[in-house]
């Protein structure tokens, strides 16, 4: 069935239990508020194409007004104790969770990933509200032997002050609590841009921090379209009292922040591109191998940062390997996200679309072939099929850059030295898999891949306990862990003299 928007005119959002969790306003200093001028952009559903809201076109104007309201808000936020700022985010954690099928409607009809994964990101996205509120508890700092007669050496760690935050529509929930919730928990205070496609997500989850009785101006959130987003990073970058910037998204967008950010030498963290290589050894269980590609390559239809883009197999099982994956992709459920039994979605906007056709058409020239899928699916509109593709070599464009679809092209290797050369030579450093069951090449290998995050025999690392973040061209910092807070607050020396 081919899908027309003209015959979708249901509302994808009528299951919602609580329709106030879906705003069409931005939040700045506890208010909702619309773009000065007015104007509006439209938000669509991928499944079909609709729009299902329409929401402020903001920019540097109300952007400067948001960073004023984060800046009043900071003193008071500042001097609770870590103890109370931990309950807000914890009962916000508890909201998220309570509200679990709403926000996991209003986000699958947003960015078309199939419901399943939405409640599981609802659930990711909370984890880190109520892992960062407690990690809040213990920004320790120190006390230094002095090498002086009278005197003391103390380390505080202290908030920053106020934050910019930008987000991406691959994880329109998850992405805004992993900036905020470490942010908020050190004590400051922010102000985030989420993507033009996800506005929604976001706004939900401003109005369970309302809920969970969050201060005014301690998180804002406003909107804008592709084409307001310059204008709205300009104000992040170049305002004075923004004293950091996280940013989730493109390298390309985030090499552009970087050096706005050089002006008034702002903290900065980034997280950006990947182009995660995915090794399968001779000796390795190749039914854990193809169960792991469901979370790094199927998963939110090959549409994650750390999506499996270089399948690289061993020359001796490739065959084996190619078959197995080819009966696993062509068993994977094609449909509209809020259609319980799908497992892949739409791809996010027709210029994803066209980019995957364009990786596929590209490697096909190459020389690659095609054993399943290969082109848009028959639903139509923005579906695309699972695709397996063998002979794929390491200079095809689906190998430099980031598909960003459910693609898997296999690229085969013979040795370990090889198969660890063809991973790094790549300027991005994200995630990196591989599936060995010997403890040996484990180790060699696990320690020899350029990557900030590496899996040995899993495709799924992504935990609110972990440090997740790139090496090279993949960004700098981390987020997640008790390694990620310390992104969000300043070290002060401070010495006593004169005891
Ligand atoms: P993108 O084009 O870089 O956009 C990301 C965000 O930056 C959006 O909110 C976008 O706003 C905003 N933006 C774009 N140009 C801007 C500018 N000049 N000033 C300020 N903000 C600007 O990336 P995307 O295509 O949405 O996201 C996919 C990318 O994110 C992929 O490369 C993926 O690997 C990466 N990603 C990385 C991680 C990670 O943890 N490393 C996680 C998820 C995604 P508009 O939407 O309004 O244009």
């Amino acid at each position: 069935m081919t899908i027309d928007p003209s015959t979708a005119a249901f509302d994808p959002l009528a299951g919602l239990v609580d329709r106030d969790l879906l705003h069409d306003l931005a939040f700045v200093d506890g208010q909702w508020v619309g773009a000065d001028n007015g104007s509006t952009f439209r938000v669509d559903d991928p499944a079909t194409g609709a729009e299902i809201a329409s929401v402020p076109r903001m920019g540097g104007a109300e952007t400067r007004r948001a960073i004023e309201a984060a800046d009043r808000a900071f003193l008071s936020w500042r001097s609770m104790t870590a103890k109370q700022r931990a309950r807000i985010l914890r009962d916000w954690a508890d909201l998220m969770r309570a509200h679990v099928e709403d926000l996991s409607l209003i986000l699958t009809v947003e960015q078309g990933k199939p419901l399943a994964e939405s409640r599981g990101e609802i659930e990711y996205a909370a984890s880190f509200l109520e892992w960062f509120g407690e990690e809040g508890k213990r920004v320790y700092g120190d006390v230094i032997p002095t090498p002086i007669p009278g005197r003391r050496i103390v380390v505080l760690k202290q908030p920053i002050g106020v934050t910019a935050g930008i987000t991406p529509w691959n994880f329109p929930a998850a992405m805004v609590t992993r900036k905020c919730a470490p942010a908020l928990a050190a004590g400051n205070t922010m102000v985030l841009k989420p993507a033009e496609q996800t506005p929604l997500s976001a706004l939900a989850i401003c109005e369970l921090a309302h809920r969970a009785g969050l201060p005014r101006g301690v998180f804002n959130v406003v909107t804008g379209s592709a084409e307001d987003a310059p204008s709205i990073g300009e104000e992040m970058t170049s305002n004075p009292t923004v004293r950091m910037l996280g940013f989730t998204g493109s390298t390309e967008v985030g090499k552009l922040l970087m050096r706005r950010c050089a002006d008034s030498v702002k903290k900065i963290s980034l997280e950006l591109g990947g182009n995660a290589p995915f090794i399968v050894f001779e000796d390795a269980d190749l039914g854990v191998a193809i169960d792991a590609l469901q979370a790094c390559k199927w998963r939110n239809a090959g549409q994650t940062c750390i999506s499996a883009n270089r399948i690289l197999v061993q020359r001796g099982v490739i065959d084996e390997f190619a078959a197995r994956l080819v009966e696993y992709a062509r068993g994977l459920e094609v449909g509209t996200g809020t259609d319980e039994g799908s497992q892949i979605g739409p791809l996010i906007d027709k210029q994803g679309f066209e980019k995957v056709k364009a990786h596929v058409a590209g490697a096909i020239d190459g020389g690659a072939k095609v054993v399943t899928g290969g082109g848009p699916h028959k639903l139509g509109g923005l579906y695309f099929e699972p695709t397996v593709l063998t002979d794929v070599t390491p200079d095809m464009v689906m190998s430099c850059e980031e598909t960003f679809g459910p693609v898997a092209g296999l690229i085969p290797f013979d040795t370990e030295e090889e198969a660890i050369a063809i991973a790094n030579d790549t300027p991005y450093g994200l995630c990196a898999y591989f599936f060995t069951k010997d403890m040996a090449t484990g180790w060699r290998v696990g320690e020899a891949l350029e990557a900030g995050i590496v899996g040995l025999n899993t495709g799924f690392v992504s935990t609110e306990v972990a440090p997740f973040g790139g090496v090279k061209e993949s960004g700098l910092g981390r987020e997640g862990s008790y390694y990620a807070i310390e992104e969000w607050v300043e070290t002060k020396y401070f010495t006593f003299a004169g005891l």
